[in-house]
């Protein structure tokens, strides 16, 4: 079976853009909240209005041909969770 789009998740992997943190939330009803961020590639939405077309955007619509190789890392999520654990660990003002 073919699809259209690629998937963020392919079965235990993700498509990684950033992992970002230890940090505090700086928005919302979190803000201020211990926070570690992961951002992740292949967005199929195309929003005029998007910051990080460098997750999503191999053709230039936005202006800029991003590379895919460059921009994303497999990652298994198992390793993306220890990164965000060892994060914790490290950081005794986080609940770990
Ligand atoms: S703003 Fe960018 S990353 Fe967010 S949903 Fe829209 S196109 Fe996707």
């Amino acid at each position: 079976m073919s699809t259209t789009h690629e998937t963020v998740q392919i079965g235990r992997f993700l498509s990684v853009s950033e992992l970002f943190g230890p940090t505090l939330q700086g928005e919302g009803l979190s803000q201020g909240m211990p926070a570690f961020f992961v951002r992740l590639g292949l967005c199929n939405l195309d929003c005029r209005w998007c910051d990080t077309p460098f997750t999503w955007d191999w053709t230039g619509k936005n202006g800029y041909a991003y590379s895919k190789q460059i921009e994303l890392k497999r990652m298994s999520v198992d390793d993306v969770f220890e990164r965000i654990m060892s994060s914790a660990a490290c950081t005794p003002w986080l609940p770990s």
